[in-house]
């Protein structure tokens, strides 16, 4: 059987190893983490259970679509439990807004803020599905590495006015201030500044109205598990803690691995799951690279950083539900900090994260589990994390504290956190980004890395930077498109 490699094991290098195996292949997967799931890692401390990044699972079929490959039921590896609210959002002046459900409980909530919202929340959801119908039925899974393919499909991007931000969407329909601010959020959730990202990041509505927002029992750490079962079972080769440091190119044809410790790994196909900047900037040589991927490395805009705090408490919070989102007082502003002028601010807007509200095996009785995420500049701006990291963590537990969490200093038993350094140290992540490049207009479909290396025959890209994005249903989907490129072995 003709060989694949895929260099990571995230979500993306899953989905395209489970397919290509599929397709025929002999599978290998390499990663330098200690277990598969890329960003999606699990801690554990002292009776705490934390998932690392992913927890907001929606269009859960993508998964589903993988078991089914092999005549399998993902039901039969694990259980996936729909939530609602789908997120509670709390602003600065205390109120609360639950979002998810029916839309009729998503009326009632938009009744309590400005009752005219109500008719422009049910137009914005009419123009959203018009977005999903083309950007994410059908074309989130098609290649895009043919400048043939885009031109064909940009009087679309001109008919969605895609080139407007998803915040100029919004506000063209909603007119509370305070419910502009939670439906503009969904572009941070992929690694955008809703101010920046095109419009077209709000088929998110639609998508969630039509899928719901769901949670795996035992967590993200639970469905990989899933996952890592199947893989085995179906005869994919796990080679973890294994850093790749080079692709070995001759004659324009990608032949084979080179390892940190010096092994070389000989395949037909490579799939590349690692950070699309990454892998141009350090494991292909210059000489082997296109003009085009050379100008996309250089002119790449990134996506914000996360500041993200893992904290377990002796006590329940049973107010507070699983997905919270916690907005500070200031938005465009913060968001300008972050992006724009690359600055860390004294304030901050949070998600914060309990699985205990669903899963009460992720903490020891009577105690919660959670984290909460802070958007923060990434690498590019010159923050010293040694200095910050501490004192952001005690800015945020004192918030919460006053606020949602009270009593949470006393309470905390453990806790620890990543910033931008950690994700650049521990996933290849190019300044630290949390979700690759943004998500803007200039840096979608073709104008994204390709799917198809650029110059160079037999090897793929698929993750967070490659068409269609970031994000789970994007990576998964990713993974379609590599395997529609790719004839069966
Ligand atoms: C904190 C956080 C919360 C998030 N929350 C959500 C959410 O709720 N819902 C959602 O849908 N999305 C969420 N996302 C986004 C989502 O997790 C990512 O977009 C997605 O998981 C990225 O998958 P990927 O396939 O691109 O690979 P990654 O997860 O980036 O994995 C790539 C893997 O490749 C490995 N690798 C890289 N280079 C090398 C090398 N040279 N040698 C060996 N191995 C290498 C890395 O170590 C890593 O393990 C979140 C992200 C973060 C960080």
């Amino acid at each position: 059987m003709p060989k694949v490699i895929v260099i990571g094991a995230g979500f993306g290098g899953i989905a395209a190893s489970l397919r290509l195996k599929k397709k025929g292949y002999d599978v290998e997967i390499v990663d330098q983490c200690l277990d598969i799931g890329g960003r999606a890692q699990v801690y554990e401390s002292q009776g705490y259970k934390f998932d690392a990044g992913p927890t907001v699972l929606t269009a859960t079929f993508l998964f589903d679509e993988l078991f089914k490959l092999f005549g399998k039921h993902i039901d039969d590896y694990i259980t996936i439990k729909s939530l609602n609210p789908w997120y509670q959002f709390i602003f600065p002046d205390g109120r609360k807004f639950n979002y998810g459900g029916s839309t009729e409980e998503i009326l009632c909530e938009i009744e309590k803020f400005n009752p005219a919202d109500k008719v422009n929340y049910l137009n914005l959801l009419k123009e959203s599905k018009k977005i999903f119908k083309i950007a994410f039925e059908d074309l989130s899974a098609e290649p895009f590495h043919n400048f043939i393919k885009m031109a064909s499909v940009s009087h679309h991007l001109v008919t969605l006015k895609s080139y407007r931000s998803v915040w100029s969407f919004i506000s063209s329909h909603i007119k509370d201030p305070f419910l502009r601010q939670a439906f503009s959020i969904q572009p941070l959730l992929v690694g955008g500044n809703p101010f920046d990202t095109t419009s077209i990041y709000s088929l998110i509505h639609y998508l969630e109205t039509k899928w719901g927002i769901h949670f795996a029992i035992g967590g993200t750490g639970a469905l990989l598990k899933g996952f890592k079962k199947l893989m085995l079972e179906e005869g994919i080769k796990l080679t973890l803690n294994t850093s790749v440091q080079e692709i070995i190119i001759e004659n324009g044809f990608a032949k084979g691995i080179r390892t940190k410790d010096k092994k070389i790994m000989n395949a037909d196909i490579i799939i590349s799951n690692t950070d699309a900047a990454f892998l141009y900037k350090n494991l292909i040589k210059k000489k082997h690279q296109s003009i085009s991927a050379k100008l996309k490395v250089k002119f790449a805009r990134y996506s914000m950083g996360l500041f993200v705090l893992y904290f377990g408490t002796s006590k329940k919070y049973k107010h507070i539900e699983h997905h919270t989102i916690w907005l500070g007082k200031r938005y465009k502003e913060l968001l300008s900090d972050i992006f724009n002028h690359k600055t860390l601010a004294e304030d901050f807007s949070l998600y914060l994260h309990r699985p205990t509200a669903t899963d009460p095996s992720f903490a020891p009785d009577d105690c919660d589990s959670f984290y909460v995420l802070a958007p923060v500049p990434n690498l590019q701006a010159s923050i010293n994390w040694n200095e910050e990291g501490p004192k952001l963590r005690s800015r945020i537990i004192k918030a919460l504290d006053e606020t949602i969490l009270p009593g949470l200093a006393e309470s905390i038993k453990v806790d620890f956190y990543k910033t931008p350094e950690d994700f650049q140290t521990d996933y290849c992540s190019v300044y630290g980004a949390g979700f690759s490049i943004a998500p803007l207009l200039s840096q979608s479909a073709w104008f994204r890395f390709h799917n198809k290396a650029e110059g160079i025959a037999n090897l793929y890209l698929v993750g967070a930077g490659t068409h269609p994005g970031a994000g789970l249903p994007g990576v998964l989907c990713s993974a379609k498109v590599v395997d529609s490129l790719i004839n069966a072995a």
